[in-house]
């Protein structure tokens, strides 16, 4: 799955990004530094994997991940040509849900494109262009007003309590800071890190919440597989059918699909494992017209 991270110059999507990948994409004060779209894996944060993860000490584990690409160049007037103009707009048209990233913090020294902070006029002035851009669009383009849209508020963790703003009720919201979030990303020590998140009093990672909102926007569900060698997690649609995520592990998986194996995470929690989940009758063993619940634990059995 393909997230688009839009929003004006200098609001912090750079910053967000890089602390997404702890990659050097460039960060700088400067509107059009960013030419050709980032893209960065962001891990989806799972207790439900660490918690199978512990069960089966495995020689490897595997979190599911989201794609998130930095589309650097919406101003005023993006769909007219101004910035990068409409090459970064074709861009977007291939993600499924947009992360629209909105300036909160004041940064005295932070150039403002419009001179001004003010999250209200910048978002309106990002959703008008994504309109006028879908107006232009050659017929049977996907339209960019019809994607989900995840508001990103970046604002300096201090103000962080003020609560989601009126004119964005309804919608989906994730508040954070980005500066910190990078500081954070930067920490290599999980003990460090945890101090870290203690000291500025974070339950979770802002970029966490902002993968996980992301997952369940775009309508997103993990199934695990469990074992000695690897315990790992699959992103599926919801809705689909056994023999569509068996096919995400191998095609032959879903051409050869005789059943699957179905016990539920909360029943192997409940009973200490797929061995007690089983003797209680908590495996189940389903066909081919079984819709795969989030968190299932699965074992696919196929011929080949
Ligand atoms: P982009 O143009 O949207 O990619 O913005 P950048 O990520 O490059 O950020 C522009 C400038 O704002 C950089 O100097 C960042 O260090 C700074 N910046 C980004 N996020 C924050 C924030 O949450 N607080 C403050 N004070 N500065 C930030």
């Amino acid at each position: 799955m393909k997230i688009g991270i839009v929003g004006l110059p200098n609001v912090g999507k750079s910053t967000l990004f890089n602390a997404m990948t702890r990659a050097g994409a460039q960060s700088a004060n400067y509107p059009f530094c960013t030419i050709e779209p980032n893209i960065g894996i962001v891990k989806i944060a799972d207790s439900r994997v660490d918690y199978l993860a512990d069960h089966y000490k495995p020689k490897s584990v595997i979190h599911a991940t989201i794609e998130f690409v930095d589309i650097a160049g919406l101003v005023k007037g993006a769909s007219k040509g101004e910035g990068l103009g409409n090459r970064f707009l074709a861009k977007i048209r291939e993600v499924d849900a947009i992360v629209h990233v909105v300036r909160a913090f004041s940064g005295q020294d932070i150039i403002h494109v419009e001179g001004s902070v003010d999250p209200k006029r910048d978002i309106e002035t990002i959703n008008i262009e994504l309109e006028l851009a879908d107006l232009d669009a050659k017929p049977g383009a996907p339209k960019l007003m019809d994607k989900p849209v995840i508001y990103c508020i970046n604002n300096s963790h201090a103000n962080a309590d003020a609560g989601p703003p009126s004119y964005l009720l309804g919608k989906t919201i994730v508040s954070l800071d980005a500066q910190l979030e990078m500081e954070l990303a930067n920490i290599e020590d999980e003990a460090e890190q945890n101090e870290f998140m203690e000291a500025y009093n974070l339950k979770q990672s802002g970029l966490e919440v902002l993968a996980q909102t992301a997952y369940k926007t775009v309508g997103l569900i993990s199934f695990f597989t469990a074992g000695a060698p690897e315990v790992r997690a699959w992103t599926i649609k919801d809705g689909t059918k056994a023999p569509g995520a068996a096919g995400k592990i191998h095609t032959d998986f879903e051409k050869g699909f005789i059943r699957a194996e179905v016990c539920s995470f909360d029943d192997f929690v409940a009973f200490g494992g797929i061995v007690k989940a089983r003797e209680a009758g908590k495996v189940r063993s389903e066909g081919k017209d079984y819709i795969v619940k989030d968190g299932d634990i699965i074992h696919f059995k196929f011929n080949v």
